[in-house]
């Protein structure tokens, strides 16, 4: 099939301004040179700590921020390069659904204001049509019509999360990068939101990036999982081979750490040493060597590539 989107060696990188004349002293590698596919209809689970570059990855590829380097292509056209204007249809079919409930409605717009707006963005229907869309829109996310006349501080962390999620459906979008929409929530609510989430992408056809810190959150509604340190993608492949058989051992060390169902199961929780050292540094050769209980002499020196090693599963390790 098709990609919907590709994304090849994409590079985001932040000045770090220093000194008393603020001058450009280094520079963060957010994202350092991540190339993958995500083909229509399937759900990609992007995970890793907080600082990994997922998110900057999510927002390089909206364009919500510019990429330093690399190109991103949605349904074949490179969008990187577009301007603004040739930018603005594509938009329609790429939607963002934010981490927090809280910061990323307007307090001072009505519901229906904040789920009319990025139609009226797009000069989508009537003012009528429009009204009719944002109470459609409020019951597919499990809320009622008459939520629309209510201001966002009237409504619990959950059901904000579902206005996110209608505000970013009203458009029917193709793609929707889905950056941590359950980590603001409280634990009892998180699978509520995931489910939803499934059943509209079931139901709509939509394609996720589905962007989370912890492998148990998008477990369930992955089809394939992809995995960054430090701004790299270092693992991808098919959901049940990542789980069961993962190659890096960064994943494999993730994995340990999530608890299993299963009471029979004994798994070895495999503790990395140190922290994640800093972006504005990041180790030579391979990023993940200071950490890794596999390294090797070359890991120090040699950046592994990221490339494919069985069929769908692709890995950055000089182990393979
Ligand atoms: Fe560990 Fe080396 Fe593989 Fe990096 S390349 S994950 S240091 S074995
Ligand atoms: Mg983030």
């Amino acid at each position: 099939a098709q990609a919907l989107l590709e994304v090849k060696n994409l590079k985001k990188y932040f000045p770090i301004k220093g000194g008393v004349l603020g001058r450009t002293i280094g520079q963060v590698k957010a994202v350092d040179d991540v190339s993958f596919a995500v083909y229509p209809g399937e759900v990609l689970g992007l995970v890793g700590e907080s600082g990994c570059g997922k998110s900057t990855t999510g927002r390089s590829i909206l364009r919500l921020i510019e990429p330093t380097e690399g190109q991103v292509y949605f349904e074949g056209t490179e969008i990187t390069s577009l301007n603004e204007q040739s930018l603005r249809k594509l938009r329609r079919d790429m939607q963002i659904v934010f981490q927090d409930p809280y910061a990323s409605l307007n307090p001072r717009h009505t519901i229906e204001k904040i789920l009319a707006e990025p139609l009226i963005v797009h000069g989508v229907g009537s003012v009528k049509e429009r009204r009719r869309k944002v109470h459609e829109m409020l019951e597919v996310v499990g809320l009622n019509s008459f939520h629309a006349k209510r201001y966002p501080h009237q409504f619990s962390g959950g059901q904000r999360q579902r206005i996110g999620i209608a505000r970013a459906l009203t458009v029917h979008p193709k793609l929707i990068v889905a950056d941590e929409p359950v980590s603001a929530l409280d634990v009892s609510i998180q699978s509520q939101v995931l489910n939803l989430m499934q059943d509209l992408q079931r139901e709509f056809q939509l394609t996720y990036i589905f962007i989370a810190h912890d492998l148990s959150v998008v477990k369930h509604i992955s089809d394939r999982v992809g995995v960054m340190y430090l701004g790299r993608l270092i693992e991808l492949a098919d959901k049940d081979q990542l789980y069961e058989q993962p190659k890096h051992p960064y994943t494999k060390a993730l994995l340990s750490s999530v608890p299993s169902v299963d009471p029979d199961e004994k798994k070895d929780r495999i503790v990395l040493k140190g922290d994640v050292p800093s972006p504005a540094s990041p180790p030579p050769g391979c990023a993940f060597h200071t950490r890794c209980p596999d390294c090797m002499e070359i890991c120090k020196i040699e950046r592994p590539e990221f490339k494919q090693t069985s069929d769908g599963h692709s890995v950055a390790c000089h182990l393979y």
